[in-house]
């Protein structure tokens, strides 16, 4: 199937930079949100603006989703793209959201004969914007090659991870992850501070032992060591506290519903959830070591 016209509904921090990679691809992009700001970057960026949802459906071989929560993926789909877009089209919804809508969402456009797919993203706005993402999928195993083709231009790599839901389920799990792994080193970089170890020291050694992991060697919490981390610019940018505290509920209210033990991720989530609530919410997670060195202060 090729993907000449896409309808891409969700044009915020990360759907602007994902929307242009589809307009460099050559295609067609009808834009959509609701903030006239958000259209104006897409239009910016390559995209033709559409006046409603309806409009951008119009003769798409694709509809793209980039919203921010389950509520807004329900009400969109069962109000304004299911039964409108064509029957041919492909439907992907990238926001990150609960099980149970993506798996509600999905069996809606079935009983109707659409292909959908839950194809949540991980790499944040840099990769948006470079069309790097990594897209794990949950769809029919039949649907998956067009699925893959429409998300070619933004993507570094797409892996199914299964049938509807079972991409919310990957993405769910990994962010509890990356929320959990983070704090530890954030504990183990203010420790040594109190050591007297300098933090920079602290990461060639722990890069090179068994405390090695993403958070320390892609995104360490203190300036120097990782150029491209956001501790370097203030904690700004990156992926905000409060879409960390939204993941680690996801997750919690997943493992709740399937009885899955999961402490520590309870523990993160109200460790974030704390530090959102002292007016930080906006700054990148990582951040959080500054609530653990006993230096809100430093944060502006
Ligand atoms: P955002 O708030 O910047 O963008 C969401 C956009 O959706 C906004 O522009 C908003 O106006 C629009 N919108 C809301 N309701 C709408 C509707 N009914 N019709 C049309 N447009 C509507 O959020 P974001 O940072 O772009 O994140 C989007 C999704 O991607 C979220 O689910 C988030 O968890 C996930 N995500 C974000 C990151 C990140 O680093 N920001 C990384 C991975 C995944």
């Amino acid at each position: 199937m090729t993907f000449e016209r896409i309808a891409f509904i969700g044009l915020g921090n990360m759907g602007v930079g994902m929307a242009a990679n589809q307009a460099k691809a050559g295609r067609e992009v009808r834009a959509f949100d609701i903030s006239p700001a958000a259209l104006e970057h897409a239009a910016a960026a390559g995209c033709m603006p559409a006046s409603s949802i309806a409009e951008a459906l119009a003769n798409v071989d694709a509809v793209i989703t980039m919203l921010p929560a389950g509520p807004h993926v329900r009400s969109v789909y069962a109000e304004q793209v299911l039964g409108h877009a064509p029957k041919t089209a492909v439907l992907v919804d990238c926001s990150t959201i609960d099980v149970d809508s993506a798996r509600t969402v999905a069996a809606q456009a079935r009983d109707q004969g659409y292909i959908f797919a839950d194809a949540p993203v991980s790499g944040g706005t840099a990769a948006a914007d470079a069309g790097t993402l990594a897209f794990m999928v949950g769809c029919d195993e039949e649907a998956f090659p067009n699925v893959e083709s429409a998300l070619v231009p933004m993507s570094r790599i797409t892996i199914r991870a299964g049938d509807h839901g079972a991409g919310q389920a990957a993405k769910i799990c990994n962010n509890m992850l990356l929320g959990i792994s983070m704090i530890g080193v954030c504990e183990a970089v203010a420790l040594a501070e109190r050591l007297g170890l300098e933090p920079e020291r602290f990461f060639e050694v722990a890069s090179k032992s068994s405390g090695q992991c993403w958070s320390l060697t892609s995104y360490y919490p203190w300036p120097g060591p990782v150029p491209a981390a956001p501790s370097n610019r203030g904690f700004t940018g990156g992926f905000a506290t409060a879409m960390m505290v939204k993941d680690l509920k996801l997750a919690q209210d997943a493992a709740a519903r399937a009885g899955a033990t999961t402490p520590l991720g309870a523990q993160a989530g109200a460790l974030y959830a704390l530090f959102d609530r002292l007016g930080h919410g906006g700054k990148d997670f990582s951040a959080l070591i500054q609530m653990l060195r006993g230096r809100l202060e430093d944060l502006v």
